[in-house]
């Protein structure tokens, strides 16, 4: 095999990428590389993570110490949704443990230099110029932009952890069901040497969305607003008045914004709720947001991006050594995951009943 061929390519290097590769390299003899367009400089949501996901780590073979500086453990959760009465959970009760929120920036940062210590091939930041399937020889060929110059680079088998871009799940022409499509408007605060907040959650419906509250590693707090599209167009909430004005009308959210410095940035994510569908018998499969994405009321999408990036590396494997059984199961997985997501998501929007008018919640199905 000359030095650009290899076994498997992982476009994206993220969380489900970062754990696809990770698990190749610990666990197979499979010449393994990744490519990664991000420098790292852009801004990531700040994600709530269940302390499982260190368990998920450990088998990658990453210490905990190494990703402990980029998470922040949360002590409870607060929620009024149904009610202005707020709901708490201490994590402590938890058989799950703290939560965790994670700085994405650097948890992706270290989690690619330990890619690159199992040995990966790492092509970063590398732009696909071209790609290129052919069903003989070595099926797939990719042309990067790398340091100014070209190079050509050869796989036996892809898989796609492009997140919601989804290339090559696109590029083939697989389907994507989709369910829901929201918006959400952030605004991250700094704290710096200022008021200590606690190390809660909070979540706090109104009539035309929902509030997420979360404390980020390095004295940030993220305050986010989660609607449709068009609801977010209509409130304006981009001017400062208007995104001051909607948290005034909360019962709990004003409390804490009262708190908060001048916003330090604002950002607006694209969320959608879907599940593609992949190929039982192909040289490529999907991971991470690109095979399927969460609402974040689920706080699922890292979790289920390093599980599955797990588990499309024995799918790369095992159809490598020509068995597609394990294609087949991974594929049935994830359609009744999103089954049993779907149903878990239709309950929550439908514990809230108080403004059966608006359209926020109209659209939102019932049980
Ligand atoms: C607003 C918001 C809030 C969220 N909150 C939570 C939460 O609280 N808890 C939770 O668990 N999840 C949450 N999620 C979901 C979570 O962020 C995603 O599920 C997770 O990031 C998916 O990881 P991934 O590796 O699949 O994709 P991504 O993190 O999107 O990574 C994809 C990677 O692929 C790279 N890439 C893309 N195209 C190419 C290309 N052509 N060439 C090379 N590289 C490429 C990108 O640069 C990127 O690094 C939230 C999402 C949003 C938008």
């Amino acid at each position: 095999m000359a030095a650009s061929e290899y076994d498997v390519v992982v476009i994206g290097g993220a969380a489900a990428g970062t754990a696809a590769a990770l698990a190749l390299a610990r666990y197979t003899c499979l010449r393994v590389a990744l490519i990664e367009r991000r420098r790292f400089e852009d801004f990531r949501a700040g994600e709530s993570v269940s302390s499982s996901l260190l368990s998920l780590l450990d088998f990658l073979g990453v210490s905990r110490a190494a990703v402990a500086g980029a998470q922040l453990p949360t002590y409870s959760h607060a929620a009024a949704w149904g009610s202005d009465a707020l709901v708490m959970r201490n994590t402590i009760f938890s058989s799950q443990g703290d939560a965790l929120q994670l700085d994405r920036r650097q948890y992706d940062s270290i989690l690619l230099e330990q890619v690159a210590g199992a040995g990966v091939a790492l092509y970063r930041p590398a732009d696909i110029v071209q790609i290129a399937h052919e069903p003989d020889g070595l099926p797939w060929r990719l042309r990067l932009a790398l340091d100014g110059s070209e190079c050509d680079i050869g796989a036996r088998y892809l898989i796609d952890c492009s997140g919601k871009s989804a290339l090559i799940v696109k590029k083939q022409g697989r389907a994507m069901h989709s369910e829901d499509a929201l918006v959400a408007l952030y605004g991250y605060y700094d704290l710096g040497a200022g008021t200590d907040l606690p190390q809660q959650t909070l979540v706090e419906t109104t009539e035309h969305g929902w509030y997420y509250v979360s404390p980020l590693p390095g004295k940030l707090v993220a305050v986010a607003f989660i609607t449709d599209a068009d609801i977010l167009k209509r409130l304006d909430l981009n001017l400062d008045a208007n995104w001051r004005a909607l948290a005034s009308g909360t019962v709990h959210v004003r409390k804490i914004m009262a708190q908060l410095p001048a916003v330090a940035a604002m950002r607006h994510y694209a969320i959608h709720s879907r599940v593609a569908s992949l190929p039982d018998n192909a040289n490529w499969t999907a991971a991470g947001d690109a095979a399927m994405c969460f609402d974040p009321m689920a706080a699922m999408g890292i979790g289920h991006a390093v599980s599955s990036g797990i588990h499309a590396a024995r799918v790369a494997e095992a159809c490598l050594l020509g068995d597609a059984g394990m294609a087949r199961r991974y594929h049935r997985t994830l359609f009744d995951s999103f089954a049993a997501y779907l149903n878990m998501r239709r309950n929550y929007y439908a514990a809230e009943q108080r403004w059966p008018q608006a359209p926020f919640w109209q659209r939102r199905g019932r049980p």
